[in-house]
């Protein structure tokens, strides 16, 4: 395992699944190999969940449901308090587990902080589902009771998993439901280390189960499982598709989906340049770029378009690529080969569709799977580059002139997830606000993906529902009304 520094604090890599409160591998031996984006060799062999394994954490988690729902609010809170703690104690071993299987930088690490503040803000906040009452129709009194589904399952990319985690599992159990949580195939191990600390806060059995594999055996399980009553899920739009089809094609889940992007991210000339620019440079290189919101669209105004293209070329070009587990390096691996390849194919669609600027190749002097930072000028707006999603630190700039103009070309696209304004100008950033087709907009801002205290999601093809601290939780309700002669 590499360690730049000498600090690596990881000891032994936890591969199993966390079913009823036990580990336990899987029930007909199989594993997959994990392999480092960095040095291209095997870290792990993890436990990959049959159809037995994921009925068997449906059923402990259906069996768990009825008495996690019993407990007050305080006795639920009390144990995402533990679980917040230990989980914020072991920061630095999350981050070097997850520089190993997904080469994000230690240095550039927030998932754990992440998740233990979602977990303390539900044991903080002690949320109780509020329902209603009426007296409006004569000799009734009516109310509404809100009430868990039941069993929620909960399916997560490999780009963010902790803070995923954290977002569907909290407030689904802060509700009383329990849960079924299937982390990605790409990135399970710091799920499965969390598991462990669910263990130690004392969760009970059943409450809380980790499994990990691919979408099929077991994502697609959890999909048509009759026994599994509301789906949360983060991931492609061509997996949540499966899943909306799977859920009409079983028990008629409610599903919620959070999909992709092709965000795009407008600087007007009375814009401060100097900020536009790193937060655009921040949107597009976290992660090596392998973010939902990536403002992968920068559209600069014609009278500032060159200093502006400087400034960001000079940021976006100067990322510190190496190592991930090194505290000097920004700039990771992508995750695995097949997303390396498909940044790849797309950097051919960029030069051959628009003019290359910087980047456009990976670095010679690094094994892994590497890509350089690459600006793309003067794209056709229909080219693919500019309507699909590519997952790496790869941004197309094209100039506009006009207000009208520019709103039309961000809209043009199938996603509507996340979309950036930066000008001085009050009434163009509210007209903006309101024009630009997308679940949030930033203005002179990258949005942080930590910002809870507003709902998060897609327009259009980048999803369904919300999530969000109190979004989330009515996601996991079902709402019944009573009816009382009086
Ligand atoms: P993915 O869709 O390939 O996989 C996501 C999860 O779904 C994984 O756990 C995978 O095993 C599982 N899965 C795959 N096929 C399935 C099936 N048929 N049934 C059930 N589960 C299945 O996505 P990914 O590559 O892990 O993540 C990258 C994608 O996620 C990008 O499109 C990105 O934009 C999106 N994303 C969206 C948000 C958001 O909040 N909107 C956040 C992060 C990532």
């Amino acid at each position: 395992m590499g360690d730049a520094n000498g600090t690596n604090p990881v000891k032994d890599i936890e591969t199993r699944l966390f079913i009823n409160g036990e580990f336990v591998e899987s029930s007909n031996g199989k594993t997959f190999n994990l392999y480092s984006p960095k040095t291209l060799e095997v870290v792990a062999k993890v436990h990959e969940a049959s159809e037995e394994d994921t009925d068997r954490a449906v059923a402990a988690a259906k069996a768990a449901q009825p008495a996690w729902a019993a407990l007050s609010v305080e006795q639920r809170s009390s144990y995402f308090k533990k679980l917040a703690q230990l989980v914020r104690e072991h920061n630095d071993e999350l981050a070097h587990l997850e520089a190993l299987s997904m080469g994000i930088p230690v240095s550039t690490y927030f998932h754990a902080h992440a998740f233990s503040r979602v977990f303390d803000h539900y044991s903080e906040a002690g949320y109780t589902p509020q329902g209603t009452s009426s007296l409006n129709t004569p000799g009734y009194i009516n109310l509404t009771l809100r009430q868990p589904y039941g069993v929620v399952a909960a399916i997560i990319p490999w780009n963010v998993p902790l803070l995923f985690f954290a977002k569907k599992v909290a407030p689904a159990l802060a509700v009383g439901n329990t849960v079924v949580l299937k982390s990605s195939e790409k990135a399970p191990l710091t799920s499965a280390r969390v598991a462990h600390f669910v263990k130690e806060a004392g969760f009970p059995p059943g409450v809380i189960n980790v499994i990990t594999g691919f979408g099929n055996v077991s994502g697609s399980v959890l999909s048509h499982h009759m026994d599994v009553r509301a789906l949360s899920f983060t991931g492609s739009t061509r997996t949540g598709r499966r899943i909306q089809e799977a859920a009409a094609k079983s028990n008629l889940k409610p599903v919620f989906l959070e999909l992709g992007g092709k965000s795009p991210a407008i600087i007007f000339d009375d814009a401060d340049l100097d900020k536009a620019a790193e937060a655009t440079q921040y949107g597009v290189q976290s992660n090596s770029g392998q973010v939902c919101m990536a403002n992968t669209r920068i559209y600069v105004q014609d009278t500032i378009a060159d200093k502006f293209i400087e400034t960001f070329k000079h940021k976006f070009g100067s990322a510190v690529i190496g190592d991930p587990h090194s505290h000097e390096t920004n700039h990771g691996p992508q995750v695995d080969k097949v997303q390396y390849e498909q940044v790849l194919r797309y950097l051919e669609i960029g030069k051959q569709d628009g003019k290359l600027l910087i980047g456009g190749e990976s670095p010679s002097e690094h094994t892994g799977y590497f890509v350089n930072p690459t600006i793309f000028l003067d794209t056709p707006e229909d080219s693919r580059i500019m309507k699909e999603e590519v997952f790496g630190p790869v941004v197309n700039i094209n100039i506009f002139k006009t207000e009208e103009e520019v709103l039309a070309k961000a809209n043009d696209t199938e996603y509507g997830l996340y979309a950036s304004v930066f000008t001085k100008n009050i009434d163009r950033a509210m007209k903006f606000a309101k024009g630009l087709e997308a679940g949030t907009v930033s203005v002179n801002c990258s949005s942080p993906t930590t910002a809870f205290d507003t709902p998060f999601g897609g327009y259009k093809g980048s999803g369904i529902g919300r999530e969000g601290i109190t979004h989330s939780m009515d996601n996991f309700l079902e709402t019944k009304s009573v009816h009382i002669k009086i």
